[in-house]
């Protein structure tokens, strides 16, 4: 692909609500071990949400589908990562604006300011164990071609592996202290899998 349509980017979404069933068990499994076991559900019944309010609206540019999803996640997901990941995909979807089409630089930049509103609202930032640790290395791997989606992939993942050895001082996790030292943080994990969609959809 080289240039992204509003169907690229309602396959990523719906590509992300099975990765998200998938993986759910996980999901909350990391985050019974430091929050409150609740972010694999939480997660698939805002991305179930986001599926079934692309088809039923079924919008024609790839900022209406992102800023859609963004606005069904905030309503559905209770828990800090609907805000969180609502505000992503709405402030990505503002900055596409209106084009019927996006090159991946476009979108790359796009995300970027998606990333830096997540940081915003959450005041976090880099290192405080959050799905900022996976986030901000993706799209700083992000560039002109959908080639360098893999690599955002990639650094996902490591992103989200490199949590594991941190302290949280974000959310609900950093009410452990030290104790969340030593275990992967739940939302860089889904924040990965949603990277790593991505770069499936588009190969
Ligand atoms: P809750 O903690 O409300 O139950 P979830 O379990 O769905 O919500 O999501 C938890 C994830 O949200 C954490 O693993 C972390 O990645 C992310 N998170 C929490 N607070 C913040 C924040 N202030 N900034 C960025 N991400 C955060
Ligand atoms: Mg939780
Ligand atoms: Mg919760």
């Amino acid at each position: 692909v080289h240039v992204l349509d509003a169907d690229f980017f309602r396959r990523w979404l719906t590509a992300a609500a099975v990765c998200v069933d998938r993986e759910a068990g996980r999901l909350t499994e990391l985050d019974s071990a430091i929050g409150d076991a609740d972010h694999g559900s939480n997660l698939q019944r805002g991305f179930a949400a986001v599926t079934a309010v692309l088809e039923k609206e079924a919008p024609q540019t790839p900022g209406a589908v992102l800023t859609l999803a963004g606005r069904q996640l905030i309503s559905t997901v209770g828990g800090a990562s609907g805000p969180l990941y609502g505000t992503l995909l709405r402030r990505t979807g503002k900055a596409l604006g209106e084009d019927a089409e996006v090159t991946p630089g476009r979108f790359a930049e796009a995300l970027r300011a998606g990333v830096a509103a997540v940081a915003q609202l959450g005041g976090a930032k880099a290192g405080d164990k959050t799905m900022l640790d996976a986030l901000e290395p993706a799209v700083a791997a992000l560039g002109d071609t959908t080639a360098s989606f893999a690599a955002a992939s990639e650094a996902a993942e490591r992103g989200a592996l490199a949590t594991v050895p941190m302290q949280a001082r974000k959310g609900r996790a950093s009410y452990l202290g030290e104790r969340s030292i030593g275990h992967q943080d739940p939302g860089a994990t889904s924040s990965a899998l949603l990277i790593t969609t991505l770069a499936e959809v588009s190969s």
